[in-house]
């Protein structure tokens, strides 16, 4: 390894790269070269470039540019087909992304799942197939039953991190987009609003460089309420799931600390301002905790709390963890809970748990490798 600090070309837009390759005297339409091998291509290492002239390219290695992708440091598979990848970064930070051959239950990129109760959805498992990935190593934000805020925040992921773990799974998985469909959910490790402009700078390099068209992602928050306004205002993004997980602000405030700073009144003021396209759904995701959230009169507030919004919601059942105070309802509690929106006409989807043998689930993220690590 070199001791200069190396400058990753993953991440750079094709504006960037342009510039970059003019600095260096070559024509700017090697600026377009780079791009598609790095995004399209997905290239693993700077030999891999055959369009590039070879002096060019060491003449980028000299110039202390690196290419290649994050590590896949360990792979688990589930018996569900869920991969879970543990991913590493040059520092040597990890982060978790899942490959779900048939999603969730919850997240088709097109909104034609709707109407569909329990997810038995058509189409082929292809159209499903949906890929997990995080915003940072760890996570500030201290949701109480949600086993990656034990860790805290280690920091941001760049906007080629981010990018990085979706290339190198595509890789693993030898799926390559647009030709094969993908969803991604940015509902990893770590909260995307906090992390916002390294994200939204992701968003745009998977849509122009990797081609996975914004509709066929969804980006999960907390409620960071400043951020879902900046949201509503971007020429391209995905669309957006928040993670309510109460209805009321006692309880939210309980589970969800953050609800001091921005409550259920600013919240879903900020739903209800977002700015839907044609079709468009907003989502609210609610995890089910036996005792806590799940009574049918929870269920019947949080009907009312929604009501008049073009929203769906997806009912998670807890995935259960190590030093996690709450439990897994029973799923007669989550289908009776359900039941109670869908008669209140809340379109409620009950989001399968996936991977829950390797701690691959939401919320599950990162447990092993806290213990494996070294
Ligand atoms: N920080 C973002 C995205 C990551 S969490 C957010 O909060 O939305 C992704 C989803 O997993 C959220 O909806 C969250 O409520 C849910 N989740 C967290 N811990 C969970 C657990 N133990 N079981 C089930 N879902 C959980």
């Amino acid at each position: 390894m070199s001791e200069t600090k190396q400058t990753a070309l993953l991440g750079l837009t094709l504006q960037e790269l342009t510039s970059l390759v003019e600095e260096s005297g070559q024509p700017s339409y090697r600026g377009r070269q780079l791009f598609d091998a790095l995004y399209r291509q997905r290239v693993e290492s700077g030999e891999q470039i055959s369009t590039l002239p070879q002096e060019f390219r060491r003449s980028l290695t000299e110039g202390g540019f690196s290419v290649g992708l994050p590590k896949i440091e360990k792979k688990f598979l589930s018996a569900d087909g869920t991969v879970r990848y543990l991913i590493a970064f040059a520092d040597g930070q990890s982060v978790e992304a899942v490959w779900m051959p048939e999603g969730d239950g919850g997240e088709a990129g097109d909104g034609s799942e709707a109407g569909n109760e329990i997810g038995s959805a058509t189409g082929s498992a292809w159209d499903r197939a949906t890929i997990c990935v995080s915003s940072q190593v760890g996570c500030a934000v201290d949701c109480q039953f949600c086993l990656t805020a034990l860790l805290g925040v280690k920091r941001n992921l760049t906007a080629g991190e981010i990018v990085g773990q979706i290339c190198a799974v595509l890789n693993d998985r030898s799926v390559s987009p647009p030709q094969d469909r993908v969803n991604i959910v940015f509902m990893g490790m770590g909260e995307p609003f906090l992390n916002y402009d390294n994200f939204i700078k992701a968003v745009r390099l998977l849509v122009e460089g990797v081609g996975i068209p914004e509709s066929r992602m969804t980006v999960s928050t907390a409620g960071i309420v400043p951020r879902i306004h900046d949201l509503g205002a971007e020429p391209v993004r995905p669309k957006l799931a928040i993670s309510l997980n109460a209805p009321n602000d006692e309880l939210r405030t309980r589970l969800m600390p953050i609800n001091r700073k921005w409550n259920l009144e600013t919240l879903l003021a900020a739903a209800r301002d977002f700015p839907l396209r044609n079709r468009e759904k907003l989502t609210f995701e609610y995890v089910l905790m036996n005792g806590v959230n799940d009574s049918p009169q929870n269920a019947r507030e949080l009907a009312e709390l929604v009501r008049g919004l073009r929203a769906k919601v997806n009912l998670i059942a807890l995935n259960p963890g190590p030093g996690i105070g709450f439990q897994t309802p029973a799923d007669e509690r989550v289908l009776q809970f359900q039941k109670v929106l869908i008669a209140a006409r809340v379109p409620t989807f009950v989001r399968h748990p996936r991977g829950r043998d390797i701690y691959a689930a939401c919320g599950q993220l990162k447990r092993t490798v806290e213990l494996d690590a070294p």
